[in-house]
């Protein structure tokens, strides 16, 4: 079976009080649950506290981004042997507001995936069409150029280590969620492009997350579709609550 995962992605939000305080309330909530993997990732600034105050609980800290490169002149970024030197062994790559604000570009982001992959860190790969591309009817064939673009040059070997996550612009901090059958229709199709290419086999291990408004009233019917293994969720993170509850949700 699939790997079940709630990820929160905090963006730029909660200084260190803040995430000492949010921490503490998931870890309070949090009922160890062996069928659902959470992870939180807090803003560069906090991430070896909160590496450090999860410690002693399965719940794993992720970083939001990095740079593609081991180390040097690059002033303000941070590498992956810099993340796995604190203990940070996973990172969400290719967010939309990455690729939207900063430009990223899917030759970059492959880059990314290998520096990642070198550091033996797992990636939460995301994709996701624009409001535009979807009217257009373009989203399947924008989300499979993101896929091919920056993700499937991964050897075979190394696909354990890759986790996706399908986010429709459109649903992000909008308050707009996917219906639980276009977010099925577009994992099932994610799934079978991965399969076109490495297999069955492999495309069926590979978990795939929701993201976009999911919130603690819309996460089980979304997550109860097939091919959805569960959600980065962005806004509904930063409270211990409803993060939970959506944890809870399967
Ligand atoms: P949202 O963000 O849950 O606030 O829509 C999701 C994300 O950007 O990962």
């Amino acid at each position: 079976m699939r790997d079940k995962i709630v990820a929160g992605n905090w963006k730029m939000n909660n200084d260190l009080a803040q995430t000492e305080d949010l921490l503490s309330n998931i870890k309070k909530l949090y009922k160890e649950n062996r069928e659902v993997r959470v992870i939180v990732a807090p803003a560069f600034t906090n991430l070896h506290h909160a590496f450090e105050s999860l410690r002693d609980s399965p719940i794993d800290v992720a970083a939001q981004n990095m740079n593609e490169h081991k180390e040097g002149a690059y002033t303000g970024e941070v590498s992956a042997q810099m993340l796995s030197s604190i203990g940070i062994k996973i990172v969400i790559l290719g967010h939309s507001e990455r690729r939207a604000i900063f430009n990223e570009t899917d030759a970059l982001l492959a880059k990314k995936v290998d520096a990642a992959l070198e550091n033996d860190m797992e990636v939460i790969f995301c994709c996701g069409e624009e409001l535009s591309e979807r009217k257009g009817e373009k989203h399947f064939e924008v989300v499979k150029s993101q896929l091919e673009n920056g993700l499937f040059h991964v050897a075979e070997g190394q696909w354990s280590k890759i986790v996706i996550a399908y986010e429709p612009v459109w649903a992000i901090g909008t308050g707009e969620t996917a219906s639980p059958e276009q977010a099925q229709e577009m994992h099932a199709f994610i799934r079978k492009t991965i399969a076109e290419k490495f297999g069955s086999e492999l495309a069926n291990k590979v978990a795939i997350l929701y993201g976009g408004s999911v919130k603690p009233a819309n996460a089980q019917e979304i997550f109860a579709k097939e091919d959805v293994d569960g959600g980065l969720i962005g806004g509904a993170s930063l409270k211990a609550e409803d993060f939970i509850a959506i944890a809870e949700a399967f």
